[in-house]
């Protein structure tokens, strides 16, 4: 297995004529770059989990995911980098063929279970696992405060004081508190939830942050969701191919898809003051696109 590699990790700065237009800088940070499998923000926010499993002894990580989900791919490929032994439970009846996500991460030696969506919905274990002495738990997503705290580590790879401001997908908002937490207070962190409106985000969201945190400037802006999780259209699809035409940056259409998206139609829409200087994050997730139909996407 490819060690991490960090050294790898670019900020990458975008030419278009609307940039100039509007005044506008806009560079990207690639955190992508660092694994071809434990993709972007996900081991960021892995770090501290996998930290504390091997501190307290545990021989197992185990984690809660969908059947396409990174932060389960990112988990298996974890455990084999630092001798984990993984467990993934994952939502829904088992397919009769399973998606590439789930192949991938047995392929990593995963051990996969699967539960019901009520059984999911209330995080119930399935019965082989119940003896929770075996493993350490990690949320969803790697929802929690050690996501965050690895997550705040994300802007240590670039130089943060030149941008005023500072852009991410959400999902469990992990990601999002971390930069919140690691960027300098004047600065302004901007979320663009991938999931329809659900008010208990900024909750989430809250709920990782310290009161010193809190009072930083940040916001999500709710209006690129396109419909909800994994859910998208014609007009992201041929967005994330102009894009790659233009700019040579794949996306991914779950996450940073709708995150360039978003902040691109704020920029066009004046959402930003001329002379601001954007980062976007580049959180990974190609693998992902790997579920659309083939030959929808140019790369
Ligand atoms: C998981 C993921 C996110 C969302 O991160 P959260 O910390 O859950 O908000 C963003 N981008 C990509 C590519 C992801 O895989």
């Amino acid at each position: 297995m490819q060690p991490l590699s960090f050294e790898s990790i670019t900020v990458e700065e975008i030419d278009l004529p609307f940039l100039h237009e509007k005044k506008v800088g806009c560079s990207v940070l690639h955190i992508d770059k660092i694994h071809p499998v434990i993709s972007g923000n996900k081991w960021f926010k892995l770090k501290y989990y996998v930290e504390k499993a091997k501190s307290i002894d545990k021989k197992c990580i185990a984690t809660f995911g969908g059947a396409y989900s990174n932060h389960i791919l990112a988990t298996a490929a974890a455990g084999e980098l630092f001798k984990l032994q993984t467990i993934g439970i994952i939502r829904g009846e088992r397919p009769t063929t399973l998606s590439l996500t789930l192949q991938q991460a047995m392929d990593h030696g995963m051990n996969l279970f699967f539960i019901s969506r009520e059984q999911y919905a209330n995080k119930t274990l399935p019965p082989e696992i119940r003896d929770q002495e075996q493993f350490y738990l990690i949320n969803e997503g790697g929802y929690g405060i050690k996501g965050a705290q690895g997550a705040a580590e994300i802007l240590g790879y670039c130089e943060k004081e030149n941008y005023s401001h500072i852009a991410c997908a959400v999902g469990t908002s992990t990601m999002m508190a971390g930069l919140i937490t690691g960027n300098l207070p004047s600065h302004e962190i901007l979320g663009i939830p991938v999931l329809r409106y659900r008010t208990d985000l900024e909750k989430a969201l809250d709920e990782l942050l310290s009161p010193d945190a809190k009072s930083r400037k940040f916001q999500m802006i709710h209006d690129y969701h396109f419909g909800g999780y994994a859910k998208y259209n014609a007009e992201l699809i041929s967005f994330m191919n102009d894009l790659y035409k233009n700019t040579g940056i794949p996306t991914d259409f779950v996450y940073t898809g709708k995150l360039f998206y978003g902040i691109f139609d704020l920029i066009k829409n004046d959402f930003f003051p001329a002379g601001s200087s954007l980062l976007v994050v580049h959180s990974g997730g190609l693998q992902g696109n790997r579920s659309l139909q083939r030959g929808s996407l140019i790369f």
